[in-house]
């Protein structure tokens, strides 16, 4: 499946032209900017930070809050109004801990960047131990 383009009037909303949308698209390689692939739609989402003003703001000031071109589930879950850096890094903390107290016993000891204590400590935090 190759990247579509968005329509005219999508450019319009964002400020941007067809050329400045192609650089974008071309600097991401024609992937969405999070997961790195590209939906079977062929489309990618025009996304911009959730910034005071946005709504108000016209197009040509628009396309400098735009962040770069993402999947329409990576856009609609994750990067509607609300998500921030400090949260997103939460979020990857949280995940890598559910990760570290669910590693399979034959992987465990392959990975000698952490220390044994950190196994210790994520399953005592887990409620649902016995
Ligand atoms: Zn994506």
């Amino acid at each position: 499946m190759e990247l579509l383009t968005p329509s005219p009037p999508t450019l319009a909303k964002y400020g941007l032209s067809l050329a400045e949308w192609q650089v974008i698209a071309d600097q991401q390689g024609g992937v969405c900017a999070v997961c790195r692939t590209l939906p079977a739609s062929g489309r990618l989402v025009i996304d911009h930070a959730h910034g005071a003003g946005w709504k108000k703001m016209p197009p040509e000031l628009r396309k400098q809050h735009v962040r770069g071109l993402v999947c329409y589930l990576d856009n609609f879950k994750f990067l509607q109004r609300g998500m921030s850096i400090v949260r997103a890094r939460s979020i990857a903390t949280y995940l890598e801990a559910y990760e570290e107290r669910h590693q399979p016993d034959n992987r465990r000891g392959q990975t000698n960047d952490r220390p044994q204590e950190d196994h210790n400590l994520a399953r005592e935090s887990h409620p649902g131990d016995p």
